[in-house]
């Protein structure tokens, strides 16, 4: 690493300065960038039960000769920036070389450090921002510092602080989010009563994935990467199924750096369609790699927002990427827990009690720690349920003697098999044999996903076909219901109906859409003109409301009974869609049953 040198007053004037150190969580944050850029290979966090107490980051990186060290606690003093040119295309986390003297300055600091240059190490003593002690220290390259006592000369500053619960959980995010975006760093993460962690370097950001979260959370998570001109999008995407109320479970970084981008948020967001209903948030790690002199990453006093020369096209990049990788995606058969009367819980792999329990969420905010037991087993088991659906994203290339079992494509080409039976249980769900396994599907959720891309096909196309009724039906309306008619009659004309107004308070239907019973296309047309929208999102256009209504109130019932070539016809359909594997609010329409998992349910692994 250069040594550190203090930057010029006209440097240091075009730096966004600021107060960088507000609460414990930016001090994880600037000391874990900082082993990061001195490229560490082993980083381990140590936290107090109250984080203003302690906080100590200790890393194996380069480390700093006694020089560096003394200067490294002043303000403006930085090995990473030389001059203003160097401010266009910033390739480190740090640059203002400002936080270790904010830090200083506000709490009692211990640094010891080496570099490989010297043969001894040097150890700091710094109180409120003066160095009270300097003295040589015995120790191997790297750096570690502990701040401890944070705020205890500015009083107010700590009277500001939330509650010791919440200051931990912020901490907790901020080392989390570079866990998860460092792979190949090996982190140890220790919080009092919180954490207790060690993660190994791991081969890739899935594998870290998996054992971070664990089965369950990390079921269904899929890698994915994608290139767009010079941005590189890549990293995991939870399962649809997995989304949660808040958006705590996602990372986002640019070149490496946590950035809170409510932008890049909605982006991820929109490449999930609509597989996940509008209130819940997707659990994903999103990397984005870009021309470090395409992002501005002097905008935000701690660095945590960034700009982009051109936003327009890494929000596209992101929800591009996303949108491709959810294409393939297959729900995930979830693991009912086991029943507490059935003894076959012991013949079950170690990771069973994990995958029962499903996702733990700290507090439902901080990501869940990692199983306590070694992460070993879990990564293993984890592994073998994941592998199957993993290929799903190249399944279209794959030649179709090579499909894998278990993707998307193998899934269609299975069910599309005309012998398959396609059995009916309580009205409900379709039951079929596949290879491998078992595929149920939900026949109302089904029915809706046709229906609504129909639906949206007629509404943003050609318009579609009717069936004329022999006999118009007249349909008694109130005012309100004949308001509504009025604004969306061009969308329900689009869909096939055919309304006329019929004396005062009545309208007559004098045609529906095709393929649909004319009994169930008139129910429907009464609760889209009823406003009966439940699940329909307000941010939705008047047509795309129009679609999810109709195709929620037009589609099969569950408890209605169909015949065989009834139920063939629903899968065919399904299959053909676009998305076939969520209902337009995200519900999963179908879910495979892997043999593995029923053998593993009844003690034969
Ligand atoms: P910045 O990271 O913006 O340069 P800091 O105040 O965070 O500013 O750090 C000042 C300087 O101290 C850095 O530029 C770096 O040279 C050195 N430094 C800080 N922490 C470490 C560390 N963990 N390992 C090696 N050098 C460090
Ligand atoms: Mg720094």
């Amino acid at each position: 690493m250069p040594s550190i040198r203090l930057l010029s007053p006209e440097v240091a004037a075009k730096i966004r300065a600021g107060e960088v150190i507000d609460r414990p969580a930016a001090v994880a944050k600037e000391l874990v960038e900082n082993a990061i850029d001195a490229g560490s290979r082993l980083i381990a966090v140590q936290v107090g039960a109250g984080p203003e107490r302690l906080i100590r980051v200790q890393d194996d990186g380069s480390g700093m000769t006694r020089e560096d060290a003394l200067l490294s606690v002043r303000r403006h003093a930085t090995s990473k920036l030389a001059n203003e040119e160097d401010l266009e295309a910033i390739r480190t986390l740090g640059f203002r070389g400002e936080a270790l003297a904010s830090v200083a300055e506000v709490a009692r600091v211990t640094l010891s450090t080496r570099s490989a240059a010297e043969l001894t190490g040097t150890q700091l003593e710094v109180l409120g921002g003066t160095v009270i002690g300097v003295s040589g220290v015995g120790r191997s390259v790297g750096t570690t510092v502990t701040v401890e006592d944070l705020f205890y000369n500015t009083p107010a500053r700590l009277r500001f602080l939330k509650s010791r619960e919440s200051e931990s959980r912020a901490v907790a995010r901020a080392v989390w989010g570079y866990i998860l975006t460092y792979p190949a760093v090996h982190w140890r993460f220790q919080a009092a009563g919180r954490e207790d962690v060690d993660l190994p370097a791991a081969d890739d950001l899935l594998e870290r994935w998996q054992i971070l979260y664990g089965r369950g959370a990390s079921d269904g998570a899929e890698p994915f990467a994608a290139e767009a001109g010079d941005v590189v999008v890549r990293g995991v995407l939870g399962a649809p199924e997995q989304a949660r109320s808040g958006r705590e479970q996602q990372v986002i970084a640019v070149n490496g750096r946590l950035v809170f981008s409510p932008a890049l948020g909605v982006a991820l967001r929109q490449g999930y369609g609509n597989l996940i209903p509008s209130d819940r948030h997707p659990m994903a790690v999103v990397l984005i790699e870009i021309d470090p002199a395409q992002v501005d990453v002097n905008v935000h006093p701690t660095k945590r927002e960034v700009r982009f020369r051109d936003e327009a096209r890494v929000f596209q990049a992101t929800r591009q990427a996303v949108e491709a990788a959810m294409r393939g995606y297959v729900p995930v058969s979830f693991e009912m827990p086991a029943s507490p009367g059935i003894p076959f819980a012991g013949t079950a792999p170690a990771s069973a009690p994990h995958a029962a329990s499903g996702p733990r969420t700290a507090a439902g905010s901080a990501p869940p720690a990692p199983p306590r037991s070694e992460p070993a087993p879990a990564r293993a088991s984890t592994q073998t349920a994941i592998e199957e659906y993993a290929p799903s994203r190249d399944a279209g290339r794959l030649a179709p003697e090579r499909v894998e079992e278990g993707t998307q494509t193998a899934v269609r080409e299975n069910l599309l098999e005309p012998e398959i039976p396609i059995w009916q249980l309580h009205d409900r769900y379709l039951l079929a044999p596949i290879r491998g396994g078992l595929v149920v599907v939900d026949q109302h959720a089904a029915h809706e996903r046709v229906l609504y891309e129909e639906a949206r096909e007629r509404l943003y196309g050609e318009g579609a076909g009717s069936q004329h009724l022999l006999f118009p039906r007249v349909v008694d309306v109130t005012s309100d219901e004949l308001d509504r008619l009025l604004t969306i009659e061009p969308h329900v004309r689009r869909l096939g109906y055919e309304i006329t107004l019929f004396g005062e308070m009545q309208i007559a239907v004098r045609a529906v859409p095709a393929a649909i019973p004319e009994e169930a296309a008139v129910q429907a047309l009464r609760s889209i003109l009823a406003g009966d929208e439940a699940h329909v999102s307000a941010d939705d256009p008047p047509e795309e409301r129009v679609a999810k209504s109709f195709a929620c109130h037009a589609a099969v019932r569950s408890g209605q009974s169909l015949r065989p070539e009834e139920r063939r016809a629903l899968i065919d359909r399904l299959f053909a869609t676009d998305l076939p594997h969520g209902d337009p609010h995200g519900r999963a329409t179908y879910v495979r049953v892997s043999l593995e998992e029923l053998d593993r349910r009844f003690g034969r692994r």
